[in-house]
């Protein structure tokens, strides 16, 4: 079976075409640069080398048509037929409290989705930009929502409440909702496959460290607790957000420097978390390279780490237990220091790291800590594009069977 996943920006479209049978990736690729001069198409099939052509992409829908005319090239393609593709998985960020898992898209899903639109202002219309252009150019194949935030749906209401008046709970949905939820819950379920247990036997803490970065709590393989809140600006040190902070830093910031709540949203989403600390970069391997020389990507460094630190604290307590920290994304798979730098004076956790397995070059899911460590250190590369494949067969697969 032939899924088409897409991951739908304001100016861009990722896409993967995967063969679900074999859960095996046949092209990936981007569509940059839509709506602007000079887009360009990067589409890498797996047997063959990276293409590169650039024209006029003026809507999501043309990137959408651009992409199958190459999915079907006689040079670069990976199908022969349109009608090979069973069904297309859509990243959708926000589902709101509507969605606790992956859904058929249907009309009512649209509305929504739209509805979420308040919540996610940059994220759910592109998203929806890429569900309406499907709806057009291939009408007759399923579409299925994976959502960004379902996985989080199941953290109990003394987790998800902020303590605000509870009228802004009820009237405009203040809570937190977390996200990066594929990648938790793909980690977590390779995390009791390695373990060789079941999930319902596991604590477990999965921290998703890229761009942006999360950690979650997963007991019971559900989510009880998630670092990110409202929005993807809560919790650890990014990139480029702030992570927690005291919220009347916000208020004091845009009297003094007389900041527009524009302005004041940049700051925070921008120009804070590593490049703000260190003034050097965004890039782990950059801040990490500037470690020794430069105290100021030292201090990101170690404000990232120890953030890391506490939550790993916080939500072991949180799961009265622990069975194993898992490490992913960009930072987690690759960065040795990180985890090196977060887990050290954990041992009281019974964390207990081998050096020599932390640090080989290795890009395996593997096992990093000593074999008398009570708890147990996993890096497992994510795969959120897998996750959408996978979720959109089964739903599509389910539908058929109920007719
Ligand atoms: P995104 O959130 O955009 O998907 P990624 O998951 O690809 O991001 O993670 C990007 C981050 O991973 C960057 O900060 C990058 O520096 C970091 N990274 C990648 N490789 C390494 C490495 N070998 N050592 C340290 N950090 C790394």
């Amino acid at each position: 079976m032939k899924i088409l996943v897409l991951n739908s920006g304001s100016s861009s479209v990722k896409y993967q075409m995967f063969d679900a049978d074999e859960q095996f990736c046949l092209a990936k690729g981007v569509v940059e640069r839509i709506g602007m001069a000079g887009a360009l198409l990067t589409h890498k099939p797996h047997d063959r080398d990276v293409v590169r052509l650039s024209g006029e992409i003026l809507d999501h829908k043309m990137a959408i048509e651009y992409v199958l005319s190459i999915m079907l090239s006689k040079n670069h393609g990976v199908i022969g037929n349109k009608s090979e593709i069973a069904a297309v998985g859509h990243r959708v960020v926000h589902g709101g409290e509507a969605f606790s898992g992956s859904v058929l898209i249907k009309s009512d899903v649209i509305k929504e989705i739209a509805r979420c639109i308040d919540f996610a202002p940059l994220h759910n219309p592109p998203n929806l930009k890429g569900i309406r252009a499907v709806q057009a150019i291939l009408p007759d194949i399923p579409q299925v929502a994976v959502f960004d935030t379902a996985f989080h749906q199941s953290m109990p209401e003394h987790a998800y409440m902020y303590g605000l008046p509870y009228v802004l709970y009820k009237r405009h949905g203040i809570r937190r909702y977390g996200f990066h939820g594929m990648s938790h819950r793909f980690v977590s379920n390779r995390a009791a496959a390695l373990l060789g247990k079941p999930k319902a036997e596991l604590k477990l803490i999965t921290c998703h460290l890229g761009n942006g970065a999360s950690v979650a709590a997963v007991d019971h393989g559900k989510s009880v607790d998630t670092s990110m809140g409202f929005t993807p600006l809560e919790g650890l040190l990014m990139g480029t957000r702030s992570g927690d902070i005291d919220p009347a830093i916000v208020l004091h910031i845009m009297n003094k420097e007389e900041l527009s709540m524009h302005e004041a949203n940049t700051m925070l989403n921008k120009h804070s978390g590593i490049i703000g600390l260190s003034g050097v970069s965004s890039d782990m391997r950059e801040i990490e390279e500037e470690y020794e020389n430069n105290n100021r990507a030292k201090l990101a460094h170690d404000v990232f780490c120890y953030r890391l630190k506490k939550y790993i604290g916080a939500y072991a307590a949180a799961m009265g237990g622990l069975d194993a920290v898992v490490f992913t994304g960009g930072i987690g798979e690759n960065s040795a220091m990180v985890r090196r730098h977060t887990l050290k004076g954990l041992e009281f956790l019974g964390i207990l790291l081998d050096e020599e397995k932390n640090s080989s070059p290795s890009t395996d899911e593997r096992g990093i800590c000593k074999p008398e460590s009570k708890v147990n250190v996993l890096v497992i590369p994510t795969n959120e594009e897998l996750v959408i494949a996978m979720d959109t067969k089964r739903i599509v697969e389910e539908s058929a069977a109920a007719g």
